[in-house]
């Protein structure tokens, strides 16, 4: 019986208060014998203050201090690594529980900075043209990671004054994985970044953005007030199928009509959801492909949002020209479409949108890669 006799030395894991919804911190407390509003204090030393430790909460009782010490924690996630680009944008390897990494990038412009946030380790969804699937799916992350990567990016810049300026105003969930995917955590995350207590920004920049799981969107109107993007990149079902496979189970037409719905559903009517476009050359950049496009969203208020396609080594695909990428903007827009070209943003630190995998391994070769770009850089904005 020699099994009997093993006896595990590893600590019951505490809990983490990173990411832990409000109400249930509440109920932690009352738990505890104290006041539901002692959650409040808690929470702005987390999030407002960045606080690590129940030792700076110097508001908070010593009593209560130490107890909480004792069965919790806040623990956030490591940070592997810290790249700035030359445009400086920002990009964290992160490395969660387990021994994996995520990426969390953010990119700066004139008066805003938009935070880029992982939502698992890999993805499923395996879309022809996203460095992200092609390294499997390996977990969803748990709210203390998702929130977490803004915890780390919050605090590297310093935490908001008041009155100051805030470095971090737009989140969207464009980072590895597919938000809808990992449901509960995401909408958690989502809710401590929208929250007062927690980020505060604002529900209009606060963006969810998937590539179409159509039953879970139904679900999130009823959690959740955030903005919403939808990855299309296609006009149609046939080349849509061969892009996002997702697809074949949703097709377009039962997505948009589910995203229509979300945004109807909303407490506010003056949002409209954020149509995306990777335009890849010769695949869905052609002036068919734009007209199609034009007649198809008809029917659903939107603002498009074309993103040229970033190229990654696994793949075949191609950028399209800058004329190509106008020649399709002019198209929508005269059609009287609202467009955004999305600029691409920290190319050489593999930042920009597709690129992130958030392996290690190989990082001579990736080093080498970031300088070569780096140096013969060919961004068409
Ligand atoms: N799974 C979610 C969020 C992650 S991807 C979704 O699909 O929306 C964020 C955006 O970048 C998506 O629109 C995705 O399709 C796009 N993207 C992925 N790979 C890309 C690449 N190589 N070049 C340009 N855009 C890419």
């Amino acid at each position: 019986m020699a099994d009997a006799l093993i006896v595990s030395d590893a600590k019951p894991a505490k809990l983490n208060l990173l990411g832990m919804p409000r109400v249930q911190l509440e109920s932690l407390l009352e738990e505890l014998g104290e006041k539901r509003f002692r959650a409040q204090q808690i929470l702005k030393w987390i999030y407002h203050q960045g606080a690590s430790s129940f030792d700076e909460m110097t508001d908070v009782g010593r009593k209560l201090r130490e107890r909480l010490a004792e069965i919790a924690e806040i623990r956030p996630p490591e940070v592997e690594e810290e790249f700035i680009s030359a445009d400086g944008t920002r990009k964290w390897l992160i490395r969660v529980e387990g021994g994996s990494r995520v990426e969390t990038v953010f990119i700066p412009e004139d008066g805003r900075g938009t935070l880029c946030v992982s939502s698992q380790v890999g993805c499923v969804l395996d879309c022809t043209f996203c460095s992200t699937g092609k390294q499997g799916f390996q977990r969803d992350l748990t709210s203390a990671e998702i929130i977490g990567q803004v915890w780390i990016a919050a605090r590297s810049f310093g935490l908001p004054k008041k009155g100051g300026t805030r470095a971090i105003t737009n989140v969207v969930m464009m980072g590895m994985g597919e938000p809808l995917l990992n449901f509960d955590n995401v909408v958690a995350a989502m809710n401590l970044m929208m929250e007062d207590l927690g980020y505060g920004i604002s529900k209009r920049r606060v963006t969810l953005s998937t590539a179409g799981v159509v039953p879970a969107l139904d679900r999130l109107a009823e959690v959740s007030e955030a903005s919403l993007a939808v990855s299309l990149h296609a006009p149609n079902d046939e080349l849509r199928n061969q892009l996002v496979p997702l697809n074949k189970r949703y097709p377009i037409r039962e997505l948009l009509d589910a995203c229509k719905l979300y945004m109807e559903r909303q407490p506010d009517n003056k949002r409209v959801m954020t149509v995306e476009y990777t335009l890849i050359k010769g695949v869905n950049d052609q002036v068919e492909h734009a007209n199609q496009l034009v007649e198809l969203l008809r029917e659903y208020p939107c603002k498009i949002n074309l993103i040229p396609f970033n190229p990654f080594p696994q793949s075949d695909f191609e950028r399209p020209s800058r004329n190509a990428v106008m020649r399709f903007s002019n198209i929508l827009h005269n059609a009287g479409y609202r467009v955004m070209v999305r600029s691409t943003r920290g190319d050489d630190i593999d930042a920009a949108c597709g690129q992130l995998v958030g392996q290690v391994q190989d990082r001579t070769r990736r080093s080498q890669r970031y300088r070569e770009r780096a140096e013969k850089r060919t961004d068409i904005q």
